[in-house]
């Protein structure tokens, strides 16, 4: 099997002298290239044997598990995607394949003074800085945190001014399960006790840890991952992209004595290669990883964990769309182990899967050391009105007022980057749109740059309307966290207020420093998108404002409430986690809303039931199937003809039902036309077989692309 969107394996001849196991890794001829490829079995047999390529070379890494092969398989044949497309995402470190080689890495050489006529260039002060503190780097990797090439290292390194070093590959902690963790409470012993007897018995279960924001979910878990070390077995802990903190691994570092190997977007190509070839060779007892690390080479996995369940950044939207948490059941069924989803706002559908049995449920109804859960409030802005052109209602601004008298801090919510949503014209109306999207720009004032969100167009805001001329009627509506930071500064001139965003932020860095600052009271007041929501923990935060709480509800997303909810619960959990307790006041303009009168209630159940029962007379996901068909290209009318093809061959029976075909609401998506088709089914129809043949009817063009997206979540 090739890394590359092949449907098949293709036959090669072993040459003489070579031994072979399925599962090894081993290079290959195709065509005038070499690539790499993956044993998966005996050979097909449709070549004759003297016309096969012969194998070039077999890799000195462990094999691939069977395991691990048909998870591969499962993964491709339930999404839909080439089993070679998901052997990609198994293989996404060629070169950890090599034996790693010692690496040329420089420091700064302590003393050395640059040469006469040397000239310090703003990119060499910028790498000599980098080094002031910090690790020997590489050539590449200096340069990239830089922003500059690698000559200007390497005339650094000329100039006399760095010391060379050899890197060994990064060497990976060993997290010591004999430590002994925190006493638990009666019901955190009870959780634990029954999280271990699962990973000892060594056989497939998932569990539900079901628990209130603070009850000690981590505690508990932490007590699975000591079983399966004490097993001699690996643990795999997912969490979402996002709350992939360095709270976090310090917190795990100091239950463990080390900290886990980590698998995300921010690794550097040595660290990725390094930590995929240990964990080939079973060196790492602990992983703990956004979606992709599901696919990294375990040997011998004895527990998973999904961290916040419920999360959607769990679904994988671009190449092979999956969701990391239903494949990461799915693996722990083919591998024979225990898996923990936990949250303390399940999603709808693992919910219904611990109440029909068909998984367990642990349950931790109380916050640790008797912290209440905050007072939840709801702030009708039909009646309590911010003032004209400001966002925060007088109520709530009370409640800042109050909390800053008393020494405390407070946070507002508003999951919105930049200044404004929109930017339009006073005089004609004209709006601001992206070209290439259906969307707005928006402002980002201390950027001074319009943005796309979607495709990351930038443009300066323009001072005259590109429309009508006038000059200076270009107007911001609707706010953003930059606003909002805005209105703050006018009513709290001498607070500390800060901005906690994506785009202001740049990494797990920036973010880890501003939660230390958080926490040492270095700010009174934190305007957040959800970057903030998640996981951390600051004692002196009590109160917390939504400013628009209503806004994940607009757009008809299926699962709309349920995530409104989910959020805005875990924000308000940020509220009173220490001794002192916590207030959260929601702005909304439908106090009515099932949504609002659960959170004000603190009526968790009460509002899955009735979304429930919604789904479930709907006939939608978890009591039934969707599958999605998203047709898009760069001509409208081939894509619009393509779409009304796969409309007219679609299945059709008494439970099978299709939408559309309909432009999808971001119908242009960087440049490209879309139509979406969705299929409705019931919960025991298999959607695949039903897809692949109506895929079959029809002609597909090659500058047109279908792209599957099974039990979709996202409807853009
Ligand atoms: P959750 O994951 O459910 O939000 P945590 O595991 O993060 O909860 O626990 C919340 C806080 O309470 C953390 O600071 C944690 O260290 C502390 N805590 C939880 N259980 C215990 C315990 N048994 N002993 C000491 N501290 C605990
Ligand atoms: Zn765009």
């Amino acid at each position: 099997m090739l890394p590359l969107p092949l449907r098949e394996a293709y036959d090669y001849r072993v040459p003489d002298g070579m031994e072979l196991v399925p599962g090894d890794f081993v290079e290959v001829p195709l065509g005038p290239r070499r690539v790499i490829g993956v044993v998966w079995g005996p050979g097909a047999g449709t070549l004759e044997s003297g016309r096969l390529k012969p194998v070039v070379r077999r890799f000195d890494v462990p094999p691939m598990t069977e395991v691990g092969r048909r998870f591969v398989e499962w993964v491709a044949a339930y999404t839909m995607t080439p089993p070679g497309f998901v052997l990609r995402m198994a293989v996404s470190v060629p070169s950890a394949l090599e034996p790693p080689k010692p690496m040329l890495a420089y420091l700064r050489k302590q003393g050395a003074e640059p040469p006469p006529g040397f000239k310090m260039t703003d990119p060499r002060k910028r790498i000599l800085a980098l080094l002031q503190d910090g690790p020997p780097r590489t050539p590449a990797e200096l340069a990239d945190e830089a922003g500059c090439g690698v000559t200007v290292v390497r005339g650094l390194a000329e100039a006399g001014l760095l010391e060379p070093v050899m890197l060994q590959p990064t060497r990976l902690g060993r997290p010591d399960w004999r430590r002994p963790g925190p006493s638990l409470s009666a019901d955190q012993r009870a959780a634990a006790d029954d999280l271990r007897a699962r990973v000892a018995s060594g056989s497939y279960s998932t569990v539900l840890l079901d628990g209130v924001t603070g009850s000690g979910k981590t505690e508990v878990y932490y007590e699975a991952i000591s079983a399966a070390l004490e097993q001699g077995k690996q643990a795999l802990v997912l969490l979402p992209e996002i709350a992939l903190s360095a709270q976090w691994l310090d917190r795990f570092a100091r239950r463990f004595g080390a900290p886990p190997a980590e698998w995300h977007s921010e690794l550097t190509g040595a660290q990725r290669r390094d930590t995929w070839r240990a964990v080939a060779k079973g060196e790492v007892p602990v992983v703990v990883g956004a979606r992709s690390a599901l696919f990294l080479p375990y040997p011998d996995l004895g527990v998973i964990i999904v961290d916040e369940e419920h999360d959607s950044a769990y679904k994988q939207e671009e190449g092979a769309i999956y969701h990391a948490r239903d494949m990461a059941v799915a693996r722990a069924h083919l591998g024979g182990l225990p898996i923990a989803l936990v949250s303390a706002t399940p999603s709808l559908e693992t919910k219904v899967n611990a109440d029909s049995h068909r998984y367990a449920r642990i349950e931790l109804p109380a916050r640790h050391g008797g912290a209440v859960l905050p007072d939840v409030e709801l702030i009708d802005l039909r009646r309590d009105r911010p003032p004209a052109r400001h966002w925060l209602a007088p109520s709530l601004r009370k409640a800042l007022t109050d909390t800053l008298a008393v020494g405390e801090q407070a946070m507002l919510f508003l999951n919105r980057r930049g200044y404004a949503p929109l930017t339009l014209c006073r005089a004609c109306g004209h709006r601001m749109q992206c070209p290439n999207c259906t969307a707005w720009l928006v402002e980002h004032r201390l950027a001074r740059k319009l943005q796309c969100h979607h495709c990351g167009l930038q443009q300066p805001l323009p001072h005259a309307c590109p429309e009508c001329g006038e000059e200076g009627t270009m107007a911001a509506c609707g706010p953003g966290v930059e606003r909002i930071a805005e209105e703050v500064a006018e009513l709290f001139p001498d607070a500390r207020a800060a901005i906690m965003a994506s785009d202001t932020l740049h990494g797990p860095r920036a973010i880890q420093e501003m939660v230390e600052s958080i926490g040492r009271h270095e700010l009174d007041i934190i305007i957040g998108t959800q970057v903030m929501a998640k996981g951390h923990h600051f004692p002196m935060l009590t109160l917390v404002g939504v400013v628009d709480a209503d806004l994940g509800l607009n757009g008809g997303d299926l699962r709309a409430a349920e995530r409104t909810y989910q959020l805005l619960h875990q924000v308000a959990g940020r509220a009173g986690r220490g001794e002192r307790p916590g207030r959260v006041m929601l702005q909304t303009f439908m106090p009515e809303h099932p949504v609002m009168q659960a959170l004000a209630a603190g009526d968790r159940d009460g509002f899955y039931q009735l979304e429930a029962e919604m789904r479930l007379e709907a006939g939608m996901p978890p009591f039934g199937r969707l599958a999605a068909l998203i047709v898009s290209g760069e001509d409208p009318t081939l894509v619009e003809r393509v779409a009304m093809a796969l409309g007219r061959a679609a299945p059709r029976s008494d439970s099978v039902h299709i939408l559309g075909p309909a432009p999808a609401p971001l119908a242009l998506l960087r440049g490209r036309h879309r139509r979406r088709l969705l299929l409705k089914a019931p919960r025991s129809t298999q959607v695949q077989p039903l897809i692949a043949e109506w895929l079959d009817r029809v002609e597909i063009p090659p500058a047109i692309r279908v792209q599957i997206d099974v039990d979709p979540y996202s409807f853009l």
